[in-house]
């Protein structure tokens, strides 16, 4: 391998890159390899002699249309996943040509700086407390990490321990408030702090998934000592914001932390339209979000937000004797994510937020609720079909026939038939159609065809389940 090899190699990903790129709005939403398929080709003896480079990226390539889900399509609407617009893709090549360890300033002064900035930008655009600290990992999972770690250090440091030293053996208990419908990655969160799941207080949610402010109020007004509560904004389902203003004036009264798993929701805050549904949200002491969700960068790219410097710092800092920290202004990313060494993943973050302003961002979060909007009046047209939650945001739950295997029936058809792609859940007890629109492409046009092929789906297989039941 010589220098030379990177620019043949780069040219070759490229026009793969593109080929992938340029198929991607029209071809069929879902993967079509079975894993026997794909293991048929991509499995082989590893070699002693190695093969050629270029090779190995045109066998990589030709197994991406049928191996890959095509989630950056403009009709993928699974789980929320969002696509990679083009100057975040672009950027984030940039960025692995750099190749930097972002762990500390010494390592890469720009990495650093890049992330410095985008932080700034982020907390503008959120209008959340500006002496705020960002942290950029893998995902919201990792942020709420993050941020309950803080949280953690917060609230026992207020009772007299010393959560980093002495760990939680012996230690105050921490009350630790949910809702009932938090996000799983939250409880995930509290297992790796060792706060445990099994007391949890979980309260109650409302018909759209919001947690009870009554409920609440009455719980807190029973705990006593260290307490962390956890609200969302953007139920994954429903898409319902909790009533963070309510929220947060409690958890203020109360003496607790609260965080908010924004993960997709956060970004409400950069639309006219649609921001007053977080508000409150700034009363928080942490937010977690993600960056590869709505603002469409490449996977995987979380985002930490805490508002007090000291315990975020405190629970994540690392400190050895070969490492140079400066102490000064310069940021090392180590004081606040957990990873060690890291890639730059703000260098996309940049990108993106730099190329679309304030504007841009307002304008693709509000395309993604106005698609969404349509397709429930469209699909809540049909007969036999009922949208099952208010539709503040970008996340559509639909029933047909009021019947559990008709609705599971008609989610598989659509996911055969492949003109968009979604995935069913559970709502309240009930079976649903589960669409989520956070991707930067998906026009009104995109949105009429999804809602065809689904109602397509439901006249000609979901009604025939439908007319079997009592
Ligand atoms: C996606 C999601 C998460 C988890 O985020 P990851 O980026 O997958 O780690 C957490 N909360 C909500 C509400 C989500 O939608």
């Amino acid at each position: 391998m010589d220098a030379d090899g990177f620019e043949a190699l780069l040219d070759r990903a490229r026009i793969h890159a593109c080929e992938y790129l340029r198929r991607q709005p029209d071809r069929h939403v879902g993967a079509r390899a079975s894993r026997a398929e794909l293991l048929d080709v991509l499995r082989a003896p590893l070699t002693e002699q190695g093969e050629e480079g270029g090779s190995v990226l045109d066998l990589l390539a030709s197994q991406g249309d049928r191996g890959a889900v095509a989630s950056g399509s403009p009709r993928y609407f699974g789980f929320v996943i969002g696509g990679a617009c083009p100057v975040a893709l672009a950027a984030d090549w940039l960025a692995a040509s750099w190749d930097q360890n972002a762990g500390i300033y010494a390592t890469s002064p720009l990495a650093s700086v890049i992330e410095e900035v985008a932080g700034g930008w982020l907390l503008d655009l959120f209008d959340l407390p500006r002496e705020s600290e960002v942290g950029f990992v893998t995902g919201c999972q990792m942020a709420s990490f993050t941020c309950l770690a803080a949280a953690r250090h917060n609230v026992l440091r207020r009772a007299g321990w010393d959560v980093e030293a002495d760990g939680l053996c012996g230690a105050p208990r921490v009350n630790v408030v949910v809702s009932a419908e938090s996000h799983v990655t939250i409880d995930v969160a509290l297992r790796y702090l060792g706060l445990g799941t099994r007391a949890l207080h979980r309260v109650e949610t409302d018909v759209q998934g919001r947690m009870r402010l009554d409920r609440l109020r009455e719980l807190l007004a029973t705990l006593d000592g260290p307490t962390i509560v956890c609200a969302q904004a953007g139920n994954v389902n429903s898409g319902a914001f909790d009533a963070l203003r309510g929220i947060g004036g409690l958890a203020r009264g109360h003496g607790a932390w609260l965080h908010v798993d924004g993960a997709f929701g956060l970004w409400a805050r950069a639309s006219r339209t649609h921001g007053a549904l977080a508000d409150g949200i700034e009363l928080a002491d942490s937010w977690a979000t993600d960056a590869h969700k709505w603002l469409n960068v490449p996977y995987d790219c979380g985002v930490a937000i805490v508002r007090h410097a000291g315990d975020h710092r405190a629970a994540m800092t690392s400190a050895a004797a070969y490492l140079i920290q400066t102490g000064g202004a310069e940021r090392d990313a180590v004081d606040w994510v957990p990873e060690f060494s890291r890639r730059a993943r703000g260098v996309p973050v940049y990108a993106t937020l730099r190329t679309l302003g304030r504007d841009g961002i307002g304008e693709l979060v509000d395309r993604g609720c106005a698609c969404a909007r349509l397709i429930a009046e469209l699909l809540a047209a049909e007969e036999g079909v009922r949208v099952l939650n208010e539709v503040v945001l970008n996340q559509v739950l639909v029933r047909f026939g009021d019947d559990d295997e008709a609705t599971r029936a008609v989610v598989a058809a659509v996911q055969r038939d492949g003109t968009c792609w979604l995935s069913g859940t559970a709502w309240h007890g009930m079976a649903a159609m589960r669409i989520s629109v956070s991707n930067w492409a998906t026009s009104e046009p995109d949105a009429r065809r999804s809602a065809a092929a689904i109602a397509h789906a439901w006249r000609s297989r979901g009604r025939r389940f439908h007319s079997r039941g009592p």
